[in-house]
């Protein structure tokens, strides 16, 4: 049994207070000499009333605490703990579970030239510029959609029911977003940009393939010159940049 909140944990109480009444009283009408007469009914009630209630509650409480306490344990297994996003296992898993019934976009964004912000600011300032990335990402992924950190500086989000047109739209925002977005580092201002693919699920090849397809149009977007969008489908692969 699992009290999950307060009105369970007094619908416990009241469960387990009442249960013990009865078999107090049961016990009771089998083993008093004189069966449910009122100098034996009186303490077969008021003792479990007085005890059960209490020692219940206690129980609950702990009960309680457990079922926050592995919400909160799955909720960390879950989520990356720099970023607050899915991690890689959890994103996969959800998708998985959501049937892959869904249509939209999957979109692959890595920041560019990172390893150059660590080496030049630091291992500090290069983690507030991880968390300025994903929050941007999450100010931008719709309540249905899931967003990301699959590894250092690279994350990916899912953008569900939504046409190519919006999908660029919305990974040009994000893209504009991080280059407009100054991260104060020990008194200095620094910013990055990022480089992003884009490649549609339609259910007919799995995740993992379209994943690999949004990553070879990232690479695209790399080798053009990176702080672009670049969409990538099976057969044609083209820089989706809105230029200024
Ligand atoms: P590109 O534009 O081609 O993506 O170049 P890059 O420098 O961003 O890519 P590269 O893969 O060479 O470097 C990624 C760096 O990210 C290397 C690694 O040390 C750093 N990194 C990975 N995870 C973290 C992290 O959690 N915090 C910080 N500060 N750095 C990280
Ligand atoms: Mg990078
Ligand atoms: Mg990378």
């Amino acid at each position: 049994m699992t009290v999950k909140n307060e009105t369970e944990m007094l619908i416990f109480v009241l469960l387990v207070t009442f249960v013990s009444v009865a078999a107090s009283l049961l016990l009771t009408w089998i083993f008093a000499p004189n069966g449910l007469e009122t100098a034996a009914l009186i303490p077969a009630v008021t003792v479990p009333l007085l005890v059960a209630p209490v020692t219940t509650l206690w129980v609950g409480k702990l009960m309680l605490r457990i079922h926050k306490l592995n919400e909160q344990l799955a909720h960390l297994v879950r989520h990356d703990q720099m970023t607050g996003l899915l991690t890689r296992v959890a994103f996969l898993e959800e998708f998985e579970q959501s049937g892959q019934t869904n249509t939209g976009f999957v979109m692959v964004l890595d920041i560019d030239r990172f390893k150059e912000i660590n080496d030049t600011h630091g291992h500090l300032a290069g983690d507030l510029i991880i968390r300025e990335v994903a929050n941007i990402l999450k100010d931008n992924t719709r309540p249905d959609g899931s967003a990301a950190r699959f590894g250092g500086e690279e994350f990916v989000t899912f953008y569900p029911d939504t046409s190519i047109q919006h999908a660029e739209m919305r990974a040009e925002a994000i893209r504009c977003a991080v280059e407009r977005q100054d991260v104060l580092v020990s008194g200095r201002e620094l910013n990055c940009t990022v480089s992003v693919g884009l490649e549609v699920f339609d259910g007919s090849r799995p995740l993992v393939e379209v994943l690999q397809s949004a990553d070879e149009a990232l690479y695209k977007a790399k080798e053009t010159g990176r702080n672009r969008v670049v969409r990538s489908t099976n057969t044609d692969v083209h820089d989706a940049r809105v230029t200024a």
